[in-house]
């Protein structure tokens, strides 16, 4: 294999050179693990600056610093955060491997064009969620952070104290806050707007949820809607009928017109996100609310969301920022960085790449290999756009990933 040397297995972490991108994929802690195992990391100059890692503290953890972008591709596994762009693309040897956050389902032409180059690629958004996997999936890792940080960019917004306060000037009432979706992103937005003192009201599609938003001191916002059929198998949310969807609006909207701060993260892996959120509701909303869309990327779950733009409409403040996992670089690198270390513990075996294909994780986040898409879901997105070229979006990928300085959750190709 290309960029193998003297037997020892080659990885390469180069710099992150999407906009606004200030993770890097492998911390010095993961760099260690590795090199101890005797394998060989070469990482591009400056690669952990953004994220607080300087260059000695990789050489300290064994990685060796090469000074520009073609040596760190030139590895028999490139590690990344996000998709190769098209000059990336041409420095990845051939029939080397690449894991990265690749989206592949909306990114069709690159992954045409990573099999076309024979590379084995890996992406991490689509590991697929079982148990098992736990300890790989970015998708909750990342979620984690952006559930946070929607929580402290709305406090910082909204023009008022989040908890309560008795004070010699008088009582401070506390805010309300809405929080639509409540998978990973929207738990950890539930628990840290509680910890800050928000009364905090939640809804989610899935009935099961109910019981994690109550302990998380939340209470859980009831819609009388048929539920029987919202929630796949592997404990997803399925989209809603037009008529759920509607009643889900309606009740949505009175509480929305109640409360100073709604987070929304409601998703569904491969749609675009469920409109909840009307340009109507927002207008009910009082002066000076904010409104966090973490949905952004997908479409937005409010009707009036810009992607990567703060709009104020009618005087109330509607986030769509994207990739807020890169806001927190230090910590959302740690996590992803072991996420793949967790990954490549499957993956390495006695200093040699050597996974096994039959193994339900490996197969289902290979997404090409020996010149072929091998990916099922995306083999068949393809299909469905005819084959190669003009399927991509070419735009952002995204959750947990994210080219631009922002981007947060997207359906991924779970499965
Ligand atoms: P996600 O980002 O795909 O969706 C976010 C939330 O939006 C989900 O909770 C979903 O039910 C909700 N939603 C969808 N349509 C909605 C609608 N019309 N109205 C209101 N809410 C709507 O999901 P996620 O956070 O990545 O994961 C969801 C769940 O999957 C988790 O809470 C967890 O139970 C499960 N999960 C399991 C594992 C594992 O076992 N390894 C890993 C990750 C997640």
């Amino acid at each position: 294999m290309e960029g193998q040397t003297g037997g020892a297995l080659s990885v390469g972490v180069p710099r992150e050179t999407a906009p606004g991108e200030r993770r890097v994929a492998l911390i010095p802690d993961t760099v260690k693990k590795l090199t101890s195992s005797g394998v060989q990391v070469k990482v591009e100059r400056g690669a952990g600056e953004a994220s607080g890692h300087a260059d000695e503290a990789y050489q300290a953890a064994g990685a060796t610093i090469v000074p520009d972008a073609q040596q760190a591709f030139d590895a028999a596994v490139v590690i990344k955060v996000q998709k190769p762009d098209a000059s990336e693309l041409a420095l990845l040897p051939r029939g080397s491997t690449l894991i990265a956050l690749l989206q592949p389902m909306t990114n069709l032409d690159l992954v045409q064009q990573l099999a076309d180059k024979n590379i084995t690629a890996f992406s991490m958004d689509a590991i697929p969620r079982t148990t098992r996997a736990q300890s790989m999936d970015v998708l909750s890792s990342q979620a984690t952070v952006a559930g946070y940080k929607a929580v402290l960019m709305a406090a910082d917004t909204l023009p008022k104290f989040f908890p309560m306060l008795t004070t010699a000037a008088g009582s401070i009432t506390p805010a309300k806050v809405l929080v639509v979706g409540a998978g990973v992103a929207g738990l950890q937005a539930i628990a840290t707007a509680r910890r800050l003192g928000a009364v905090v009201e939640a809804y989610d599609t899935r009935p099961v949820v109910k019981e994690q938003v109550e302990s998380l001191g939340a209470k859980f916002v009831d819609i009388p809607v048929d539920t029987s059929d919202t929630q796949t198998a592997g404990g997803y949310a399925k989209e809603v009928s037009a008529e759920t969807l509607r009643k889900q609006q309606e009740v949505l909207a009175d509480h929305a017109a109640k409360s100073d701060v709604v987070i929304t993260t409601a998703a569904v892996p491969g749609r675009a996100a469920p409109r909840l959120i009307s340009k109507e509701t927002v207008e009910r909303m009082r002066p000076g609310s904010v409104i966090v869309d973490l949905a952004a990327e997908t479409g937005g779950n409010v009707e009036v969301t810009r992607a990567g733009e703060t709009v104020l409409h009618d005087g109330v403040a509607v986030m769509g920022q994207l990739n807020l996992p890169s806001t927190m670089p230090v910590h959302a690198s740690q996590m992803y960085a072991k996420n793949i270390q967790n990954l490549l513990a499957l993956l390495i075996k006695d200093g040699a790449f050597a996974p096994d294909y039959e193994d339900e994780i490996v197969k289902g986040t290979v997404i090409t290999r020996g010149g072929e898409v091998v990916h099922e879901m995306t083999k068949q997105r393809l299909a469905e756009a005819g084959g190669k070229a003009g399927a991509s979006n070419g735009g952002t990928s995204s959750a947990s990933a994210g080219t631009t300085p922002q981007s947060t959750a997207a359906p991924a190709p779970r499965g």
